[in-house]
């Protein structure tokens, strides 16, 4: 299978690799071959100081020679015999050179020796040419000791490295003149087993003289020039590669050590690979699951206020081409008590199966319930079919339904809404049908109900209660309750929700559920938000440790000041936000995700929790809660009423106590009223419960006086017997 996270880690693990051995292999060369241009440049040195020393010495040697008193008198009374034993026996006898002439100061070869025999005549040598390059050479000597030049000559023999210097009297050398002196010249020839010699002592094995080729360009090896300042040929060598050797030996170690590197970082990434496909996997399951229904394989309520909540069904809503219509089968209830939940299961399968034959094949189908189900239609024509479809769905139950041999009849109650367009949005939309269907429970005939602005009943009522409102703080009308919400796994008390609480004057106990909406709307909810909040500031500085949660209206969100109110009430309070949980419903989510996004952000940066409320019921996409950062949700207390006696519900809360999971988010069970949906939530492994059977909300000093009862252990109902549920939820089948 392939995913975003399974590419993006194959693709770093390939980089990393590649970047790590690019580079130690790169490295590893470089220095190699830095070794070897440091070495190259270390032999050059060597070599050109060796050819140095061979020319110091060989202009030590015709210094010896010439810088002598007894040869130059010799010389002077033309005494050849003095000069053979003393000069030329030497030559050839030692071998010390081997080449020595004399030249006289008119340019005539005089003396002339050379060794070994069969080495070139000094004539031949000896050109006019060659003699009047060493007068130049020697011209601008001085006459005195250790004024020898030297340079090269090539000869049919090889080449010649050799030395001049005038023969001169060493008594009166500087008032001769020294044109009128012989001059002198010897050296030796060049040739390949010197120039080896010379290369052995700085481990040089092949050091030679070669002919250069013609264009070639190469610097790397020093010229050679003549006499005649004629390139003779070049030095050459194998540059020492000392780096190479180095990388020899260093080949097999550093391979080996990539080879287990790249085995480790391929190990330890397939690993990480493998985990976030799985995680990724399985989140991707629980989302599927969540959003279908088991039993039919129909959307479910989650899947349906995901649809409905969507862009096109908005837009759709916005051009007055959507349509809702609901359904809900009356007489079910006696079904399940004479055949059994699972002969109740069957029956819903049949159901589903024949209301899809007589849907149009755009329309969306879902099962919101366990006997409740829900089409949504979209586009003219479809609308158009709208009333006839509602009602071909009441009569499609006429003919009963035969289920393991019993007949069985129910009825459905239909009512639906069609948007005209005005200011109608998807949730208005699903409130009217919802509102047409009760409408068409209780009706006197059986037919589908379309919605119609007299179904609203009770305004009049509800603008008294605005009116009744205003002033009702200043009144004293208003208090607080806190509600226990208790950890499901030992009951110990971790969290107290804020319930308002008016008692009017005029109209006695009002619930909130009647008078929030209405304060919501004249916005006397700002002024009854800020009144709770300060009041459970006040009462939690006697419960330390427990945190509380306070209920926000999206109409409270949208006041661009609620958050810093907020703060402001926490710090006079010296309270810390960490101690409050906010309890939003998906209202202003759902109308502008933009803003709710950054308000939330916001609130959770100065340090408050966030809890989304009502889970389940009104648009409860599953998409918020990837989008928006909830630290809690809480299962609608509508499912938990439904716990244990409806299949659809219990597969509702397990999957979403899965989601909650998958996605790390605790999860709340509100409105337990029995110690069996207390034990179902226990056992379907629910984090938190709260409800009437674990404690009613209660007044701040009941709350003071039960917490100082429950002791350390804050453990509510210690009569209760709590068997510890070992996991192993998918083999629970709480359908049968
Ligand atoms: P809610 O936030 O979902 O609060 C839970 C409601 O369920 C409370 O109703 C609570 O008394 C009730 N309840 C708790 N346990 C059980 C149980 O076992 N069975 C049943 N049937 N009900 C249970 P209440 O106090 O009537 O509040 C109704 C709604 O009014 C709240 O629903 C909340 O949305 C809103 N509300 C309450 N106080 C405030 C408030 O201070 N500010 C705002 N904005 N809304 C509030
Ligand atoms: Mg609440
Ligand atoms: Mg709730």
């Amino acid at each position: 299978m392939s995913h975003p996270i399974a590419g993006r880690i194959t693709f770093n693990l390939v980089a990393g690799i590649l970047v790590t051995v690019v580079t130690v292999i790169a490295g590893v060369v470089w220095m190699a071959y830095r070794q070897n241009d440091q070495a190259a440049a270390q032999t050059r040195t060597m070599v050109m100081g060796g050819i140095d020393a061979m020319h110091t010495r060989v202009q030590g040697l015709a210094n010896d020679y010439s810088w002598w008193e007894e040869a130059y008198d010799a010389y002077q009374r033309g005494d050849a015999a003095w000069i053979e034993a003393n000069i030329g026996t030497g030559i050839v006898d030692t071998q010390i050179a081997d080449f020595l002439v004399i030249l006289s100061p008119d340019h005539q070869v005089k003396y002339g020796w050379w060794t070994p025999p069969e080495a070139p005549n000094t004539a031949s040598v000896m050109s006019p040419a060659l003699i009047g390059k060493i007068e130049d050479l020697i011209r601008t000597a001085p006459v005195e000791n250790n004024a020898a030049r030297s340079s090269y000559v090539e000869t049919p023999a090889g080449t010649l490295l050799f030395a001049v210097s005038r023969i001169a009297p060493v008594s009166n050398a500087s008032s001769v003149d020294p044109s009128t002196l012989p001059v002198l010249a010897m050296g030796f020839y060049l040739n390949n087993q010197r120039l080896s010699e010379l290369g052995r002592s700085f481990l040089i094995n092949d050091l030679s003289l070669e002919p250069v080729k013609a264009n070639e360009t190469t610097h790397e090896f020093p010229e050679i020039r003549d006499i005649f300042g004629k390139v003779i040929g070049r030095l050459v060598w194998t540059p020492p590669t000392p780096g190479f050797a180095v990388l020899r030996n260093v080949v097999a170690p550093i391979a080996g050590g990539l080879l287990i590197f790249c085995l480790i970082a391929m190990w330890t990434v397939l690993r990480a690979r493998r985990l976030a496909l799985s995680q990724a996997l399985s989140e991707q399951q629980a989302i599927e699951a969540a959003r279908t229904d088991s039993l039919t394989g129909l959307t479910n309520r989650f899947g349906f206020n995901e649809l409905s909540a969507s862009a096109a069904f908005e837009e759709a809503c916005a051009r007055g081409e959507a349509a809702i219509i609901y359904l809900d089968i009356n007489g079910f209830k006696s079904v399940n008590d004479s055949i059994g939940h699972q002969g109740g299961d069957v029956l819903v399968g049949m159901l589903a199966e024949r209301l899809s034959m007589i849907l149009p094949s755009d329309a969306r189908f879902a099962r919101v319930g366990g006997d409740e189900f829900a089409v949504a239609l979209t586009g003219r024509p479809a609308l158009d079919a709208v009333a006839g479809v509602a009602s071909a769905m009441v009569h499609a139950l006429d003919q009963p339904f035969t289920v393991t041999g019993f007949q069985f009849q129910v009825t459905a109650a239909v009512g639906y809404a069609v948007s005209d367009g005005i200011d109608v949005s998807p949730e208005e939309l699903l409130r009217r049908a919802d509102l047409a269907m009760y409408q068409a429970k209780n009706a006197a005939e059986r037919d589908a109900v379309p919605y119609h602005s007299g179904l609203e009943t009770g305004a009049l009522h509800r603008k008294r209660l605005g009116m009744a409102l205003r002033g009702s703080i200043e009144a004293n009308e208003m208090s607080v309750v806190y509600q226990p919400i208790v950890r499901a796994s030992d009951l110990a008390v971790v969290s107290l929700e804020a319930l308002v609480r008016w008692d009017s004057k005029e109209f006695g106990r009002v619930s909130p559920a009647e008078f929030i909406p209405v304060a919501e709307e004249t916005g006397a909810i700002h002024d009854i938000g800020k009144f709770v909040f300060q009041r459970a500031c006040q009462d939690m500085v006697d419960w330390p440790g427990l945190r509380i949660s306070i209920n926000v209206s999206p109409a409270q969100l949208r006041d661009p000041s609620f958050a810093n109110d907020l703060g402001a009430i926490a710090r006079r309070h010296d309270v810390v936000p960490n101690r409050f949980k906010l309890e939003l419903t998906e209202g202003l989510l759902v109308r502008n995700p933009t803003i709710a996004k950054r308000k939330l952000a916001r609130l959770k940066s100065m340090g408050f929790g966030l809890s989304l409320d009502d889970f389940g019921t009104g648009f409860s996409s599953i998409g918020y809660l990837r989008q928006f950062p909830f630290d809690w949700l809480k299962i609608d207390k509508s499912f938990i009423s439904e716990l244990g006696a409806n299949p659809t519900a219990n597969a509702l809360i397990q999957s979403m106590i899965a989601l909650g999971d998958a996605m790390d988010i605790a999860v709340v069970a509100e409105g337990i009223e029995t110690v069996e949906q207390l034990q179902l939530l226990r056992l379907l492994q629910c984090e938190y419960v709260q409800g009437y059977y674990l404690a009613k909300p209660m007044p701040a000093e009941e709350i003071t006086a039960l917490l100082a009862r429950l002791g350390e252990s804050r453990r509510i109902l210690p009569e209760l017997e709590l068997p510890s549920f070992e996991p192993g939820r998918s083999a629970l089948n709480l359908q049968s």
